[in-house]
């Protein structure tokens, strides 16, 4: 069978030869009992490389999230969001079902919001108002494009969270994509931030897994909160020896798929009856329109893979290709050829 050129997200990464490999020779015990050295190793090994006192391995990046979510929070409390927040998009409604708060919404630009934006929204003390306990910001923002929030706007909001009492979360699933954007070492963006989480499973390829991190307590509360929801894994070093690599051997590649998402941006710029905000494209998500096209995104996407690639609609005319390790340069041109041809 042809290959298909998968464009739907980075999560689509196959974990690699060498992650095979450490998988099988992993060391493995009952994490439960905190007796699985692959995973003791992975957590320390994650604390290390994003400048927290501890981190914790947990199933996904939603779980991580909510998880963090729930630890930060009482039922009742309020919670502040940029409004299409993976949190509060993806998430299955978790931050109302599970840590029983609510949403607090802060419209941004391509899903960055700054401080002003935020302080907006702070209350007052009042019987009537609910205590806001958290802001959560994403960085990168994947609604967003995958685009940036600088480092200014997160020191500015963690400031403002210092000085009124709210801690700040980072939804950071591609956050090894900001620090390469942006040339800085990862912890100079989690150190504006109480508690992180990214994931291992999207642009650094490990199969299965999220770390969540931040200081020691919190973590201890975090762990309980991982067992309610049923993450309590057993020999779970299996993954965790996939996880390890993703953090020593697959962010400096992180390069290599924003410099493909640029030539593809690029690409897609000149293609006649393509309308594409370069602005945007900051990382490996580009998202383009199709509306001066005559074909609607699910239409547009069944022609793409009539053709060998695959890419999500995310919106009635528009369409999001995500560059990974598993997609390269002849790729990108075999790419911008099909579409040329469609449209
Ligand atoms: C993918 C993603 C998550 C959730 O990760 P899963 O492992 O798919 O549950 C959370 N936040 C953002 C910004 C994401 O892109």
């Amino acid at each position: 069978m042809e290959r298909l050129i998968d464009l739907r997200s980075d999560t689509l990464t196959k974990p690699t030869e060498k992650m095979r490999r450490a998988m099988y020779e992993a060391e493995v015990g009952d994490d439960v009992y905190g007796e699985d050295p692959t995973i003791n190793r992975l957590e320390e090994l994650a604390a290390e490389k994003v400048g927290m006192e501890k981190a914790l391995f947990v199933p996904s990046g939603t779980m991580g999230n909510q998880i963090a979510v729930m630890a930060h929070t009482e039922r009742g409390d309020e919670i502040i969001l940029e409004s299409e927040a993976h949190i509060y998009y993806y998430e299955v409604g978790g931050i109302t079902a599970l840590a029983g708060v609510q949403p607090r919404l802060v419209p941004g630009k391509h899903g960055i919001v700054n401080k002003e934006d935020i302080e907006k929204v702070l209350r007052s003390k009042n019987i009537h108002y609910p205590e806001t306990k958290l802001i959560c910001l994403e960085n990168t923002h994947n609604r967003g494009g995958g685009t940036i929030t600088p480092l200014e706007t997160m020191e500015k909001i963690k400031g403002l969270g210092i000085e009124k009492g709210i801690s700040v979360h980072l939804d950071g699933a591609r956050v090894f994509n900001a620090s390469t954007a942006l040339q800085v070492d990862v912890k100079d963006i989690i150190k504006h931030v109480d508690s992180v989480m990214f994931c291992l499973s999207k642009g650094l390829c490990a199969p299965v897994g999220s770390i969540i991190a931040g200081k020691a307590d919190w973590i201890e509360k975090a762990k309980k909160y991982r067992k309610m929801l049923g993450g309590g894994m057993r020999q779970a070093g299996i993954l965790a020896a996939a996880g390890i690599l993703s953090i020593t051997d697959m962010v400096d590649r992180l390069a290599e798929d924003h410099e493909n998402a640029a030539k593809l941006a690029k690409g897609l710029s000149e293609v006649n009856k393509i309308t594409i905000d370069l602005s945007t494209v900051q990382t490996n998500i580009v998202a383009f329109s199709i509306e001066k096209t005559d074909m609607q995104a699910p239409a547009f996407s069944n022609q793409l893979k009539k053709r060998g690639i695959l890419a999500n609609p995310i919106g009635p005319e528009r369409i999001r290709m995500v560059t990974h390790n598993d997609v390269n340069a002849d790729d990108i041109d075999s790419t911008l050829d099909t579409i040329k041809s469609m449209v």
